[in-house]
């Protein structure tokens, strides 16, 4: 099985001729790029997966595909290949949410559009009894995203939205969400943003993810219906965040964990034995190593736990 680092892309801050330029880092198992057998991989793979890590009888049946994605002006071809994804992740019978970027969809072509894409999107996932999420892109994509997710939202209960504890927005976005009985996925945030939109130390973004985690995981959320994603590899973090779980007594129905597919595999299994929800993001896609070179140069940091993660596989 081959570990490379795989594109997950996005448009970029720049604009369609930089749509690489604002993706998150990963470094995932290779899954083929774009076609209707993808899911049929994830699940073989998914299933190899399990057997390593000896999951086979307690790792819940999750699999969340991420698909990269290409041009703008081909946001139609990705919706259909999304649509395809759906129907095989149900002829498959697997539990696979998929996850796009709204610039994939054609955010920066037209918001209508990407909004009618993502539609469809949604309504096929009802139809399956499947789920949509929706990332979070570069800070200047928060504003649209969050009125595409509440437009969608108000039709349908099968989409979910990412928010980025590294933004000093985030508390705010998450008290006007928590009355939609949101599904909300809470990442440390991916992109490189100035020091006036984000925290710019990391342990300021730690703390601020412990502190949204906890209002999302709080008795007042879930009575509002919240469902919580932790997406984080954090040994430390998730240390406290299962004390918060275990001291306030939340359900595992909740919130679950979801991580990167190879990342941090020793977590992701000591969760799992202790009883909580693991969902594996898996990306795949096309043009993923000059992205990756780019990735890394702009943030070295990730370099250390890049090499980290491949050498202790
Ligand atoms: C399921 C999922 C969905 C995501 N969706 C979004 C999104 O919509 N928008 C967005 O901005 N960001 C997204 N991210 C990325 C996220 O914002 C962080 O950049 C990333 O998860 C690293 O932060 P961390 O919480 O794992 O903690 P860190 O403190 O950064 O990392 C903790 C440890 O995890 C390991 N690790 C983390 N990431 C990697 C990696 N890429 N490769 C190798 N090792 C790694 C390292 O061992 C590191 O020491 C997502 C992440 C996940 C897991």
């Amino acid at each position: 099985m081959a570990v490379v680092p795989v594109k997950a892309a996005s448009a970029g801050a720049r604009g369609p001729a930089s749509r690489d330029e604002d993706v998150k880092v990963a470094v995932l198992i290779v899954i083929h790029p774009g076609d209707v057998r993808t899911i049929a991989r994830c699940d073989d793979r998914r299933v190899r997966y399990r057997h390593q890590m000896a999951f086979a009888v307690v790792m819940p049946e999750n699999v969340l595909c991420e698909v990269a994605n290409k041009q703008i002006d081909e946001a139609g071809q990705d919706t259909h290949h999304y649509l395809d994804v759906l129907e095989n992740v149900s002829a498959a019978g697997v539990d696979a949410h998929i996850s796009i970027k709204p610039t994939q969809l054609g955010l920066d072509l037209d918001k209508e559009l990407c909004f009618r894409n993502l539609q469809r999107l949604v309504d096929r996932a009802a139809e399956h009894g499947n789920f949509v999420w929706i990332d979070m892109e570069s800070s200047r994509y928060v504003d649209p995203t969050l009125e595409l997710f509440r437009r969608t939202r108000a039709r349908s209960s099968h989409i979910g939205i990412a928010l980025q504890a590294y933004l000093y927005r985030t508390s705010h976005d998450v008290e006007s969400l928590l009355p939609l009985g949101a599904a909300i996925r809470l990442v440390k945030g991916a992109y490189l943003e100035p020091p006036d939109v984000a925290y710019p130390k990391k342990s300021d973004v730690d703390e601020n993810y412990y502190k949204l985690a906890c209002r999302l995981l709080d008795e007042n959320a879930r009575q509002m219906g919240t469902l919580v994603h932790l997406a984080t590899h954090d040994v430390r973090l998730a240390a406290r965040l299962n004390a918060f779980i275990d001291d306030h007594g939340v359900p595992n129905t909740a919130y679950e964990y979801a991580m990167l597919y190879g990342i941090q595999r020793p977590l992701q299994q000591r969760l799992v034995a202790s009883g909580r929800r693991v969902r594996v993001l898996i990306s795949y896609g096309e043009d993923w190593f000059a992205w990756y070179m780019r990735r890394l140069a702009e943030r070295p940091a990730n370099v250390g736990f890049v090499l980290k993660n491949l050498v202790s596989r």
